[in-house]
């Protein structure tokens, strides 16, 4: 596995390696790696000839300097989590690499943003559809792996790709849980061991909502209380907020016609988790409900 750190390894090593019909993954990462990046990685492994991560605590998509810094950072694991899973190339470029002055150009996503974390976050997703960007026109992959986890983020990258005529394919992953269904997160490490075994309340909350929805109620409302009443069992926990937006263009919707996804945001202590669950109204009940 070949380490790289600078824009120019990238492009030295992507012209002796990438041959004419060799597909090329990517997994753009901030690193503190576990089970729902390896996800990433491993579905990129098995589908594209070559396979590049990158690892980078993107300053400009954080609007808390204390959670910028207080991110973890654990290079030395990460490449071992990355070796055994047998990537190719391993960006770890510097702050300066990436940002050797002020940005005057950003990439915005209108519409998609306005809610759910884009309104919590001002200048965040500005901050990832720039970074992203600036990534792909380094690595220039085939295909790049997103995961489902921040459905948001998801949704905007797609979306700047078909905007912007970036010729990637974006892959989703579904959401990586831990055996009590707690999202798998690096912000995770935050918690408290009392506020770990709170936390799992979320992901019940959305799933009792996804119950209702698959019992055939169509208002968002009625989803959302349901997975309030829930959630707010457990008074540790803040909600930021909870919402059901369509799939696409991540707008609230009142009734559900087309796929949604119900998405919160809480606060746990000093750890802020999201999660969200995906619901089809076409798709067929299965036997038991
Ligand atoms: P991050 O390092 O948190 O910026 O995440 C890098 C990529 O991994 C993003 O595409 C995330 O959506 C994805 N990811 C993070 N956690 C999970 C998870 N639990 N399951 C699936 N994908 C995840």
């Amino acid at each position: 596995m070949r380490v790289a750190y600078t824009i120019q390894e990238v492009r030295d090593w992507r012209k002796s390696h990438k041959h004419a019909d060799a597909v090329l993954g990517f997994v753009p990462t901030m690193g503190a790696l576990h089970a729902g990046h390896g996800a990433l990685i491993e579905r990129a492994r098995r589908e594209c000839d070559l396979v590049v991560v990158s690892i980078f605590v993107n300053p400009i998509q954080f609007n808390q300097l204390e959670d910028y810094q207080r991110y973890p950072r654990t290079l030395e694991a990460d490449l071992a989590f990355c070796d055994q899973r047998g990537v190719d190339l391993v960006f770890a470029p510097s702050e300066q690499e990436m940002y050797p002055e002020p940005l005057d150009t950003y990439v915005e996503v209108q519409r998609l943003t306005t809610h759910l974390c884009g309104a919590f976050r001002p200048g965040h997703f500005r901050g990832v559809a720039t970074v992203v960007t600036k990534l792909f026109n380094i690595v220039q992959p085939d295909r790049a792996y997103f995961g489902e986890k921040d459905a948001q983020q998801l949704a905007v990258i797609q979306r700047m790709v078909r905007d912007l005529n970036f010729p990637i394919e974006i892959v989703p992953v579904a959401t990586v849980r831990e055996p009590d269904g707690l999202a798998m997160s690096s912000r995770n490490q935050y918690l408290t061991p009392e506020e770990r075994a709170i936390a799992p309340i979320l992901y019940q909350g959305l799933q009792a909502a996804l119950e209702l929805a698959r019992s055939g109620e169509r208002s968002a409302k009625a989803l959302v209380a349901r997975a309030r009443q829930i959630i707010e069992q457990e008074p540790a926990v803040r909600i930021e907020y909870l919402e059901v937006v369509d799939a696409q263009h991540m707008q609230p919707v009142e009734h559900i016609m087309a796929p949604v996804r119900v998405a919160v945001a809480a606060w746990l202590g000093k750890a802020r988790l999201i999660d969200n669950v995906f619901f089809d109204p076409a798709e067929k009940s299965g036997p038991e409900s």
